[in-house]
């Protein structure tokens, strides 16, 4: 027996200390599943792209917080800038100004996560802290006033061994407090470390995650990424 959307998040909700936003990732599940979800509560969904988005927000409640957490190209700031709550995957300088160029045309501020490499894979994008730092204290950076760095965001290896990732979600979480006490200590709004998905969200709590993002274990597997 399968169990239904509403049971998933009701198992997973019960398992996180309150504090924790769940993110459901609800990427290529079609409207109705989004909808089961919604009447059971959530509010918070994650879709990694744009052009699902587009889809999807407008068929969609008024108050759901959207969260883009795939790679943002610059282009595309524009088609989800006058809603989109969250984006956790920003790595350039060049994105940050287009967020805040297309943020300042709906005159909001945009909430985003800088995105940090720390997998043991190639194929993880993110940034180093050194170039992390290279950004937030550059003028260009400082110049930017509708865009906010709410924390990181990072994946860790898709490996059965625990202990790897316990240690690369280890490594976010000492990123986010080194950045944390050198650029944001006034900052009350620098305060998210988004890590952990349906196969490790549990060791992502463990090393200090505040902000999950769970696909598979709420909407049942995909067929594709
Ligand atoms: C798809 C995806 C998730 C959710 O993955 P599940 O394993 O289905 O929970 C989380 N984060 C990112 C960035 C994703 O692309």
């Amino acid at each position: 027996m399968t169990t239904s959307i509403a049971e998933n998040l009701l198992n997973i909700k019960q398992s996180l200390p309150t504090k924790i936003t769940l993110v459901a990732v609800s990427k290529t599940k079609p409207l109705d599943k989004l909808q089961h979800a919604y009447d059971a509560g959530q509010r918070v969904f994650g879709e990694n792209k744009v052009q699902e988005l587009r889809e999807k927000e407008p068929a969609m409640p008024k108050d759901v917080q959207w969260h883009m957490i795939g790679h943002m190209q610059s282009n595309k700031v524009k088609y989800i800038a006058d809603y989109i709550d969250l984006i956790h995957g920003v790595e350039s300088i060049k994105l940050l100004k287009e967020i805040n160029k297309q943020a300042l045309k709906h005159r909001r501020v945009i909430k985003v996560l800088l995105q940090f490499h720390i997998a043991n894979e190639t194929t993880k994008f993110g940034l180093q802290i050194n170039e992390a730092m290279e950004i937030l204290t550059s003028t260009e950076f400082q110049k930017l006033k509708n865009v906010q760095v709410a924390g990181v965001m990072g994946m860790a290896s898709n490996t059965e061994n625990k202990e790897q990732v316990l240690k690369e979600f280890q490594s976010l979480k000492s990123i986010f407090s080194t950045l944390k006490t050198t650029q944001f200590p006034s900052e009350d709004y620098f305060k998210e470390i988004s890590m952990g998905m349906s196969g490790d969200y549990k060791i992502a709590i463990e090393a200090g995650s505040t902000m999950i993002r769970v696909g598979s274990s709420i909407f049942g597997k995909r067929n594709y990424v």
